[in-house]
This record gives C-alpha cells, structure tokens and sequence, in this order.
C-alpha cells in the first residue's frame, strides 16, 4: 500500500499514520517530523525549513521534493504512508513524477476531515512549538489556500476517499481501514 493521509493540520494525520503503520508494517512518511529532526540535529535542512516553520509556512517545494526522494531511495518496495506530504499541487506533481519513474503508482489518498473548532483545539491541547495562536491560524490559511487544492488534482483519479476524522482514535482507524478496503 501507498498512501497519502490528507487533511488540516491538527485533524490527527500523524496519529493515524502510526496506528495504520504498526498494523500493517508500512512505513510513517512525516515530512514535518523529518524537517523537526532536522532543525534539532542542525542540518542544512533544519536550516532550509527553520524560518518558514517558525512562520507557519511551507517550506520550499525542491527542498521538500528531495527530502522525498532521498526517503523513497532508503525504503525500496515497503509499502508507506504519506503525512503531511504533498502540501501543493507542485509536490502531487513531483509526487507523480517520482512514481513514474519508478514504475509504482499511488493506491489511496485518504482525506481525513473535520470543523475547523476541533483542528484548532486538538492543536491547541498538542501544544507544538509552531502551535501558538497566529501560527495555527495562519497554517489553517496556508491550508485553505495551497493543500485543499490536491483534492481536486486526486479526486478525477478515482483513489481520493473522505473519511470523517471525528471521533474515537479506533473508530478513525477503523473508518481508515474500510476506505482502503
Ligand atoms: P506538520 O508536522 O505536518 O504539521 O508540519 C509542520 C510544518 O513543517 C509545516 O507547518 C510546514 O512549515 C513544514 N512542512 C511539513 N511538511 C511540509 C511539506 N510537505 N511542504 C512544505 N512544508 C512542510
């Protein structure tokens, strides 16, 4: 299975992927985990994504598109769970192109949704360093405007499924596993 969680941030992409990946032995692929062990171990990617993190930005595209590229080199045939990543049209596009070339193709792109009340609590409660209140805000705009758009680019494709992100963590799951059924 390939796969791509899509969503707001703060609607429980991460803690999904973690539940799907330990049933099923794929591997997490968070490009926000990624950029924060980055900043931490003081790479030069930490230094590429630091600033626009801090902002509530996304980081570049081609820093982004590399970062991907170089993972899906480490992890040869594993099956993997996309979180947070494509975040624009340009990375689905990179996305495709990546997997062209490698003969593969995505199986699922599943939209996890929620009111903007509960994303902006659960971000509140997770209390993230990028979480404060302009941040978050403004992270909510920058998905409005740039990731909801990826709907649209998977949906004529026939693999884009919605799933209702509220509720129990197993019930999620669960609803998860059916839509990939
Ligand atoms: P996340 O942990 O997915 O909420 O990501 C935290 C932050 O990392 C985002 O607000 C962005 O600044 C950055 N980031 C993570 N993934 C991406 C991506 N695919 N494209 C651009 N920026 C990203």
């Amino acid at each position: 299975m390939r796969m791509v969680l899509l969503g707001a941030p703060g609607v429980g992409k991460g803690t999904q992927a973690t539940f799907l990946c330990k049933r099923h032995g794929w591997k997490h692929l968070a490009t926000g985990d990624m950029l924060r062990e980055g900043i931490a171990e003081g790479t030069l990617l930490g230094l590429k994504a630091k600033e626009a993190m801090s902002r509530g930005d996304l980081v570049e595209d081609d820093v982004i598109l590399e970062l991907i590229e170089k993972t899906l080199d480490g992890i040869k045939g594993a099956g993997y769970v996309l979180d947070g990543f494509p975040r624009t049209l340009a990375q689905a596009r990179g996305l495709d192109e990546m997997l062209e070339k490698r003969a593969e193709n995505l199986d699922r792109v599943v939209l996890l949704t929620a009111d903007t009340e509960v994303v902006v609590e659960r971000m509140v409660l997770r209390g993230r360093v990028d979480d404060t209140p302009e941040t978050v805000r403004h992270r909510l705009e920058v998905y409005e405007n740039s990731t909801r758009p990826l709907i649209g680019f998977y949906e004529p494709k026939g693999i884009l499924r919605r799933v209702d992100g509220v509720g129990k963590i197993e019930e999620i799951h669960e609803r998860i596993e059916s839509a990939l059924a």
